[in-house]
C-alpha cells in the first residue's frame, strides 16, 4: 500500500520527467465527460451525495444521478462502489452547457477523482516519474494549450493528487491504478513471453526508440518507418536478452526499418477486424446502452431489462460478426466500411502536419511508458507495441474509411483526430475489462512483426 503523499518525504521521489512537444490545458468542449460512466469512491460519493442538485440546476432535478456496486465492489467485481450514470446521449448526468455542475457548484477539489486527474498520466518507475497526457482528450489529441513543460508545478500538483487517490483507494480496499499510477514498482520489465529485463537495462532499449523518434523529426521520416524501426529494435533487445547480451550494446544499432517477415495475412486482418470491433464498433453501440453499463443485480432480471439485454446482445453479436468475420464495419454516426477496402483504398501521401501528430502520438506514449507493464494490463514491452501499432493502423483505417466514403484520395487531419481520440479512449479502458479478454488480446499482440502484413498495405496504399 502506498503511504500517504503527506508522509513521503519528496526528497525521496524520483524526478518528474515531462515530455517535449506537448501541450495541454482543457478547452471546456466537453467531450471528455461523454461515452463513460465515472467511478467513483466513497469518498468521491460522500462529497456530492446528500447536495440536493435539481435546486442547484432544473436539468438535474429529479434525477437518478448515480449507479451503485457495492455489493460487486466487495465481491472484487467492480472497481468503484458508485458510478455516475450518464444520459442516454452518453454525456455525464453532471455535464450541463459543456460545464461540470459539481465543478461549477463546489470546485474541482469536490469533482470525482478520476475527474481532477484526467487527462494527466502518471508512471512512477526506479528511475524517474514519467508524466503525459492521454489522447482521449480532444484538447490532448490537437495538442492545445501550453507545453506540458512550461506546467511543472500545476503537473507536480496533479501527482500529488494521484498519489494521495491511489491511498484512498486502497484504504477503501479497492485496487487498480488511477491515470497509470500503480503501487507496483517497475524493477524489472517483461520483453516478451519469460525474457525480463532489469529497468536499468530496459533504459537502454527505451533511450534508442526515443532517439529513432527524435531522428525520424529531422527527416520527416513516413510514421511507418518509424514504427518498423522502434518494432525492429524491440525484437533486437528480446534476442540480446535471451543470448545474455546486455542492451547497452543497442546503443550503436542502425535499425533499416525495412519490411518483411510478417506475421500471416488472415491471422493479422483477423486480430485488426477483432480490435476494431473492440475499439470503434462496440462502443458506439454501448452508448445507446448507457442505462445498462453498470447494472445493478436486482434489475437484471426484469422483463423490460432482459429484452433490452437481449436486443443489446444481439447488436453486439450481428455487429461483432459483421466486423470480423465479414469485415464490414459500422460506427455510430459515421458510415459502413469494408475495411478490407479501406485498408487497401489509395490516398495521396501524408502530409507533413499528419506525420508530425502520429510521431507525437509516437514518443508520447514511448515516453510516458502507458503502454506496458502494470500501467497497461501487465503487458509486456512488445504486446504493448503492438497495441500501439494497432492504435494506429485502426486510426489509418477509421480516416481512410471515411476518405473513401467522401471518394477523395486524401485523410483528413480531423477524421485522425477523432479516430485516435476514439481508440485511445478504448485502450485507457483496457485495464476495466474482464481478464479473459485482456488476455486473448495479449496472446494476439505477443506476435513478434504482428501488424507488419497491415503496415505494408497502408504503406503500398
Ligand atoms: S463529474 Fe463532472 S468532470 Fe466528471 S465526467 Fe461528470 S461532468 Fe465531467
Amino acid at each position: 500500500m502506498s503511504e500517504p503523499i503527506d508522509s513521503i518525504d519528496k526528497q525521496d521521489l524520483p524526478p518528474l520527467l515531462i515530455p517535449e512537444g506537448v501541450n495541454y490545458n482543457c478547452q471546456g468542449c466537453g467531450r471528455c465527460c461523454t461515452g463513460w460512466s465515472v467511478g467513483l469512491t466513497e469518498a468521491d460519493y460522500a462529497r456530492v451525495k446528500d447536495i440536493d442538485w435539481g435546486s442547484v440546476n432544473p436539468d438535474l432535478k429529479d434525477k437518478d444521478l448515480f449507479i451503485h456496486k457495492e455489493q460487486e465492489y466487495k465481491s472484487g467485481t467492480s472497481l468503484y462502489p458508485h458510478f455516475t450514470r450518464p444520459r442516454p446521449d452518453g454525456s455525464c448526468s453532471f455535464l450541463v452547457d459543456s460545464l461540470c455542475t459539481i465543478h461549477s457548484l463546489m470546485g474541482e477539489d469536490a469533482k470525482p477523482g478520476t475527474c481532477q486527474l484526467f487527462p494527466y498520466t502518471f508512471v512512477e518507475t526506479p528511475s524517474a516519474i514519467y508524466t503525459g497526457v492521454s489522447l482521449s482528450s480532444m484538447a490532448s489529441v490537437r495538442n492545445l494549450g501550453r507545453p506540458l513543460t512550461e506546467q511543472r508545478e500545476a503537473l507536480e500538483g496533479y501527482f500529488e493528487r494521484a498519489r494521495s487517490y491511489v491511498t484512498t483507494k486502497a484504504q477503501e480496499g479497492g485496487s487498480g491504478s488511477v491515470n497509470m499510477l500503480v503501487e507496483k514498482p517497475y524493477s524489472t520489465v517483461l520483453l516478451s513471453g519469460q525474457t525480463s529485463v532489469s529497468w536499468d537495462e530496459f533504459l537502454h532499449l527505451d533511450n534508442k526508440m526515443l532517439e529513432i523518434i527524435k531522428a525520424a523529426e529531422q527527416t520527416n521520416e513516413d510514421i511507418i518507418q518509424t514504427l518498423l524501426k522502434v518494432e525492429e529494435v524491440i525484437l533486437l533487445s528480446i534476442a540480446m536478452a535471451k543470448s545474455g547480451v546486455s542492451l547497452a550494446e543497442i546503443a550503436s544499432y542502425q535499425p533499416t526499418g525495412t519490411m518483411g517477415g510478417a506475421a500471416s495475412g488472415s491471422a493479422n486482418e483477423g486480430i485488426m477486424a477483432m480490435t476494431y470491433y473492440l475499439y470503434l464498433v462496440y462502443p458506439s453501440i454501448r452508448a445507446s446502452y448507457t442505462d445498462m453499463w453498470q447494472l445493478n443485480n436486482k434489475e437484471r432480471f426484469g422483463p423490460k431489462k432482459i429484452m433490452r439485454l437481449l436486443n443489446q446482445y444481439g447488436q453486439y453479436i450481428g455487429s461483432g460478426f459483421s466486423t470480423i468475420f465479414l469485415k464490414n464495419a459500422s460506427v455510430k454516426n459515421y458510415g459502413k466500411v469494408n475495411l478490407r477496402k479501406a485498408i487497401e483504398y489509395k490516398i495521396k501521401p501524408l502530409p507533413e502536419i499528419t506525420q508530425e501528430f502520429f510521431r507525437r502520438w509516437l514518443y508520447l506514449k514511448i515516453f510516458s511508458k502507458v503502454y506496458f507493464g502494470p500501467s497497461f494490463c501487465e503487458y509486456s514491452l512488445l504486446a504493448g507495441f503492438n497495441n500501439l501499432v494497432t492504435c494506429f493502423i485502426l486510426t489509418m483505417i477509421f480516416a481512410k474509411g471515411e476518405a473513401m466514403l467522401r471518394k477523395e484520395d486524401e485523410v483528413k487531419l480531423a477524421d485522425l483526430y477523432e479516430g485516435m481520440f476514439r481508440v485511445d479512449k478504448e485502450s485507457l479502458m483496457m485495464n476495466q475489462l474482464l481478464p479473459q479478454v485482456t488476455v486473448a488480446l495479449a496472446v494476439a499482440y505477443s506476435v513478434p512483426k504482428m501488424g507488419r502484413g497491415i503496415l505494408q498495405t497502408l504503406a503500398k496504399g
